[in-house]
Order: C-alpha cells, then sequence, then structure tokens
C-alpha cells in the first residue's frame, strides 16, 4: 500500500500497516494521496460470524431456533461487560439510542433538555425527535463543555444530553457534582467515546444512561448500529420495550427480570430500532479488538501531536491526565485568525491531499454543522463558543494511516500553517 507517487529512502514502513511513506519531490512538495475516509476491513473472524448467520438466516435478534441464544443478547452480555454497566440494548444507530434513551428516562414533547453547542446533527435531531427542544451550552478551548456555562443554565432543563465530542472528556467529576447539586439526570452521547474514560470509569457510565454508535466511522463498525447502557432496572426495561421487543423480553441477558417488565408493558409504546444478528455478530469479534484498536489510535494521534507541537499561530487541545482518550480523529485550533487565512490553510492542506473540516464555515457542509446551523432549535448567539467554532479544525484518523502518515499529514498542516503567520 503505498500512498506517495513516489519513494524515498527516508522514510521508513509503518511497523502497524506495513504502509510505506515518502514524498513527491517535485518542486519540494509533499503530497498525501490516503483517504481519510477509508476503515479497515472487517476482520476474518468477523466475517466468519456473518456468514454462519447468513447461512441459517435466522437474522432477527428473536428468530431463534430451539437452545440457541441470539447474537444480538450475546453482544449486549459482552457490552455490558465491557463498560462494566447491569444492562446494555443494541439498537439500530446511535441517534436511536439517544432518542431511545430520552423516552425512557420519561421526556415529553415540549421539555427542554441541555446539550452540546458543539456536537454533531443527530444529538439535538435526537431532542427533537422526541418533540424536546435543544438548549445549547458552550464549549471551551478545550473542546469540552463549559461548565460555567452550564451552571448558569442548569435551571432551564431537568435532563443533559452531554455529547463527548470529537472523544474530548469534560471534568466528569465536577460536571456530575453540579448535575446531581441541581437534579439533572445525564445522557451520555458516547459516539467518540467507545473505550475511552475519565479517573479510571469507563466513558457512559457516570450518568444515568450512556449512549454509543457502530457506524462505520465511530470504534467499531458494523454499517450502522448502537448501544445504550444504564444501571437502572425501570429505564433498561422501558429502552428494551421502547426498542421493539414485543413481549420477548425474557430472551435478552443484559435486560432486568420479568417483574420489572410487568410494571411497565401495557404502557410503553414500541419505537422499533432493533439490532439485527447479522450486525451482532460482526460488532462481538471487533469489541474484543478494541482495546488494541485504542492503542493504534492512541499512537496515530501522538503522532500528529509531534508533529504539530509549538507549530506557531497553531494550538494544540490540552488532554487532561485523568482523561483516557481513544483518538479516532485529532482537532487544532488557529484561534482569533481571520476567516480568509484558515479558508486558506484549508485550501493549501486540500491541494496537498490533507482533508480538514473547519466549524467556522457559515454552511453546514458535510458532517460538519453548529449549533446556529439547527434552526429548528434557535439559540442565544454565544461569542465565546462562537470565538473556538471560527479557528476549529478537525481530521479523521483511519487506522488505515500508519504513524509515518501522521508525520506526512503534520509536516503539511505545519507548513501550510507556517505560511500564514
Ligand atoms: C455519529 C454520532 C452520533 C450518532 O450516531 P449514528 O449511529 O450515526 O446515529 C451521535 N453523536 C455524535 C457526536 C456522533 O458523532
Amino acid at each position: 500500500m503505498c500512498r506517495f507517487s513516489s519513494r524515498s529512502p527516508w522514510f521508513g514502513t509503518s511497523p502497524l500497516t506495513g504502509a510505506r511513506a515518502g514524498r513527491k519531490t517535485r518542486g519540494m512538495t509533499q503530497r498525501f494521496t490516503g483517504s481519510f475516509t477509508q476503515q479497515e476491513p472487517i476482520p476474518e473472524a468477523a466475517i466468519e460470524a456473518a456468514l454462519a448467520v447468513l447461512r441459517h438466516g435466522r437474522l432477527h435478534r428473536y428468530n431463534t431456533a430451539p437452545g440457541e441464544t441470539a447474537e444480538t443478547a450475546l453482544l449486549e452480555q459482552e457490552f455490558a461487560a465491557f463498560t462494566g454497566a447491569r444492562y446494555c440494548l443494541a439498537v439500530a444507530s446511535g441517534g436511536y439510542a439517544l432518542g431511545c434513551a430520552l423516552r425512557a428516562v420519561g421526556v415529553v414533547p415540549g421539555d427542554r433538555v441541555l446539550t452540546n453547542a458543539f456536537t454533531l446533527a443527530p444529538v439535538p435531531g435526537a431532542i427533537a425527535s422526541v418533540g424536546a427542544v435543544p438548549v445549547f451550552v458552550g464549549v471551551t478551548e478545550s473542546l469540552v463543555i463549559d461548565l460555567d456555562d452550564l451552571a448558569l443554565k442548569a435551571d432551564q432543563a431537568d435532563v443533559l444530553m452531554l455529547s463527548h465530542m470529537r472523544g474530548h472528556i469534560c471534568d466528569m467529576d465536577a460536571l456530575m457534582a453540579l448535575c446531581d447539586a441541581r437534579g439533572i439526570t445525564v445522557i451520555e452521547d458516547c459516539a467518540h467515546t467507545m473505550g475511552a474514560a475519565w479517573n479510571g470509569m469507563p466513558s457512559g457510565r457516570h450518568g444515568l444512561v450512556g449512549c454509543y454508535s457502530t457506524q462505520t466511522y465511530k470504534h467499531i463498525n458494523s454499517g450502522e448500529g448502537g448501544f445504550l447502557v444504564t444501571d437502572d432496572e425501570a429505564v433498561a426495561a422501558r429502552a428494551v420495550m421502547l426498542s421493539g421487543s414485543y413481549m420477548l423480553y425474557e430472551r435478552h441477558l443484559a435486560a432486568p427480570g420479568p417483574e420489572v417488565f410487568e410494571a411497565i408493558k401495557y404502557d410503553t409504546p414500541n419505537v422499533s430500532g432493533r439490532m439485527d444478528n447479522l450486525r451482532a455478530a460482526i460488532l462481538r469479534p471487533q469489541l474484543a479488538d478494541l482495546p488494541a484498536q485504542a492503542r493504534r489510535w492512541n499512537a496515530l494521534y501522538q503522532a500528529m501531536e509531534a508533529g504539530l507541537r509549538d507549530a506557531p499561530g497553531l494550538t494544540l487541545i490540552d488532554r487532561p491526565q485523568q482523561e483516557a482518550y481513544v483518538a479516532s480523529s485529532f482537532q487544532f485550533l488557529l484561534l482569533d485568525w481571520a476567516a480568509e487565512a484558515v479558508q486558506a490553510v484549508v485550501a493549501g492542506c486540500a491541494a496537498r491531499g490533507v482533508e480538514l473540516k473547519w466549524f467556522g464555515t457559515p454552511e453546514p457542509t458535510g458532517f460538519t454543522s453548529r449549533y446556529d446551523s439547527w434552526r429548528y432549535a434557535p439559540s442565544e448567539p454565544m461569542p465565546r463558543s462562537d470565538r473556538i467554532l471560527q479557528g476549529l479544525l478537525d481530521m479523521r484518523l483511519p487506522l488505515t494511516f500508519s504513524e509515518a502518515d501522521c508525520a506526512v499529514i503534520s509536516g503539511i498542516v505545519r507548513e501550510e500553517v507556517g505560511k500564514m503567520v
């Protein structure tokens, strides 16, 4: 796998992927030719497990042969163990998990729900899907929720949907102390923190409910999919019923006992959003590999950090010691730069094969949008957050990259930023 148009002796071969890094020497301009959206293939063990499901044909999670335990039920049991949660439900998507969690904790139309101004569209979308109204809370230079702004807005809602956007975890001890004192229920959006932790506690386990995504660009890949975990038996039972369990909840291995369902089964609607056995079969081997994959992601992240450290004009994101991250993406700030100068860096990098996403564009593009582009949920202007978003650049770090690739990418970014300072 050669990402470069010419090979060069002074770049080695990655110990991880065998990818050869090099540079195009013509004009002394390095170009990167890897794909920022190319994930690794599905592991062979997962392909084998998927074929077994396809061969027997029982893809629906409640379609089991006598004595058989569905892949989906086994996956839930394994994910509960992975996070240390009592209960786990696998669902159709991360966004579904978020909406399901809101319903399960009792959010009703017209309620206000606090959430991050810096997050991805499915988060305010999940709030809107239950007829509730997002109240946006600002973002800090560390790319986490602004706890001062949260304290100011705490009396506006009983629920916080906290998004660990791009894997940055705020001081969860301080956040939980604040929310507990103000009687705020916390639902965590862990789309980018599966496998991460704060102060030794897995991400998704501080709040009442943790929600995860298994969509292709997240930490394990089933195309689409998600999880919800909780220790609360009533929330868990309502979530199982909501996901569309009919009256087959006894087939779950990571759900409360039937007596808990007896109390809620006539009053909980079926808002169908189950996971199926094919996706569960693909995910089980990937979940087992996640700690090793996390180490690889972090090696790429640290290679990017090393390549950009002390670059004039560029601010790296500080990562607190209590945070154990899984860095599947990389961010940096060009704080207080003129928009045209940021645009020039983005264009210069793009011309050399490095795709940067900029959160300062007035129009939402691709996956990038910001709180003021969600016009169904109007908000007060947040100048301090706008300053961060206007300087925020973001890139994926797929595991098809090597550390040598990251050295090339960071070199290009460093040069393009350097041209403007
Ligand atoms: C991807 C994502 C989601 C939703 O996950 P889907 O599985 O795509 O529905 C939620 N929050 C964040 C921050 C995400 O990046």
